[in-house]
């Protein structure tokens, strides 16, 4: 038995790892190769700041796997930034992407800075020097490692990684491949900023689909009028409470940020959160809320569906036990302690892990990969041919009836796809598959304790089969 005290977040994304290995057939030298982290790039740059001073920065860049290329995975701008961290985050990467079945091998980011203390420009500067390091090293490329946003960072960051990356390889005509997350004029794609959100949403509302599991924990089949209390209103936690609102009809009763939490009953609207947020500076003493002076309070209170959206190891076994949800939607990565998941299955709280959870992100970043190697906007060849051919359909079927269909309905049928349409779509069932995976899994093998094991079996059977198809080299 493990102890939260004893072990690292690299430690512990391993402690889950040989929980789950258990439970398969491999042999033990390929599942040592499929936990080893494998190339780790530590390191140390000068930067010059706005008052001339320099600044010796620390960043990392870790490929946890390569048993699909390229490496694939976020760069995290934070204080807390440290080598084990983003070792644990990269392989988490790895059993993502083999979940959802995006064909790259796990990689991150990080570089050692609290971006609130910086101006644009000093960003931008420590971004591109990041960027020429890892290019310098060969630890950049469409078909090598590809970064994508993560904690702190967003399209303005992997606008200054494309630019930098394409200035210093001139001519790459996949160069626009080497980021994900870039702004749409950038070649980026639609649909990727809320992608993770969706996905969150995607997954928990299948699980809220499943009478068995409904009925475990004694909730009605799905997400209209559950409440949702979520930690985080930055990309993840933002989006989250979006599609619960709007497309769950679910309450979105509390919102907790790092200067305190707010707590609304009848449901709170996460954009008017946001912009008083703006306004104000703080979540605090938002309009009909009530403020819970200790952001961390918000995670004990009484609901549904608990998303923590913002940092790891924020549920744990100094708070695990007063924890009231009946499903824990891990939006962020490691967001609950090893120690806090022996409580849960205990308790029979319900934890969706991060691994699959928060996975349309880099699932709409292999959209976005696509795009940029295809060099086509999704949608451009065929949205016209579709909607003359429906128009020609809705022609026969008026005249074959001599019936009008109505306005409302002629615009819902005649629509041919947009981008943001095929990849909401390529995201719904790339979510809804992985999620009936692994609780499949989970149900055929009833030893199996929890959500997070099956999860993670799932990901190693799909490693260890690369493995053994393709042999080891030499
Ligand atoms: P973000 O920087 O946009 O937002 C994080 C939010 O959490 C911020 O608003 C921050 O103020 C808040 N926060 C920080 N400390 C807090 C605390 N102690 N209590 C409450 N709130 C706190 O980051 P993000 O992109 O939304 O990422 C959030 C999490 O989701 C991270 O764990 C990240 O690894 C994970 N994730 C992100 C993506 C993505 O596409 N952005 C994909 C997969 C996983």
């Amino acid at each position: 038995m493990y102890s939260d005290s004893d072990y690292s977040f690299f430690e512990s994304v391993g402690a889950s790892f040989d929980k789950a290995a258990e439970f398969t057939k491999w042999d033990k030298g390929v599942l040592t190769q499929i936990k080893a982290c494998n190339s780790v790039y530590r390191m140390r740059f000068p930067v010059k700041m706005d008052d001339g001073h320099i600044e010796v920065i620390e960043a990392y860049r870790v490929q946890h796997s390569h048993h699909k290329t390229p490496c694939k995975g976020g760069i995290r701008f934070a204080a807390e930034v440290n080598q084990d961290e983003v070792m644990a985050l990269a392989a988490l990467m790895t059993y993502k992407c083999a979940i959802v079945n995006v064909p790259f091998g796990g990689g991150k980011g990080g570089i050692k800075i609290n971006p609130r203390n910086y101006s644009a420009y000093e960003l931008e500067k420590i971004t591109r020097r990041y960027t020429a390091e890892l290019v310098k090293k060969n630890f950049i490329g469409p078909g090598i490692d590809v970064p994508a946003p993560d904690y702190g960072t967003g399209e303005r960051e992997m606008a200054w990684i494309v630019d930098t990356y394409t200035s210093l390889n001139p001519g790459d005509i996949d160069g626009l491949g080497c980021v994900t997350g870039k702004p749409i004029t950038q070649g980026g794609v639609r649909g990727r900023k809320e992608a993770t959100g969706l996905g969150v949403f995607y997954g928990i509302r299948e699980v809220f689909n499943m009478p068995e599991i409904m009925n475990k924990i004694g909730l009605s089949i799905g997400l209209a009028g559950k409440t949702v209390v979520i930690q985080g209103l930055g990309n993840v936690g933002y989006h989250s409470a979006k599609f619960f609102r709007e497309k769950g009809k679910s309450k979105v009763i509390a919102i907790a940020e790092y200067e305190g939490a707010i707590m609304n009953p009848e449901g709170l609207n996460e954009e008017e959160v946001f912009l008083h947020r703006k306004s104000t500076g703080s979540i605090l003493h938002f309009p009909g809320a009530t403020n819970i002076a200790n952001s961390l309070d918000a995670l004990e209170l009484e609901c549904d569906i608990l998303i923590p959206a913002a940092l790891e190891n924020v549920i744990n076994a100094g708070n695990a036990d007063r924890v009231k949800a009946k499903v824990i939607g891990e939006a962020a990565n490691g967001p609950c302690s090893p120690d806090a998941d022996e409580i849960f299955i205990k308790k029979g709280i319900i934890v969706i892990p991060d691994m699959y959870l928060n996975a349309g992100g880099v699932t709409v970043s292999y959209f976005e990969w696509l795009k940029n190697l295809s060099h086509v906007r999704y949608g451009r060849l065929e949205k016209r041919f579709t909607e003359n051919l429906n128009s020609q359909i809705l022609q026969q079927i008026e005249d074959l009836t001599g019936k009008k269909v109505d306005n409302e309905a002629r615009q819902l049928i005649m629509h041919g796809a947009d981008e943001v349409d095929l990849v909401h779509s390529g995201l719904e069932e790339t979510m809804i598959s992985a999620t009936r995976e692994i609780v499949d899994v989970w149900q055929k093998s009833p030893e199996i304790p929890d959500m997070r094991t099956a999860a993670y079996v799932v990901a190693i059977n799909k490693v260890a089969n690369a493995y053994n198809e393709l042999g080891i080299f030499p």
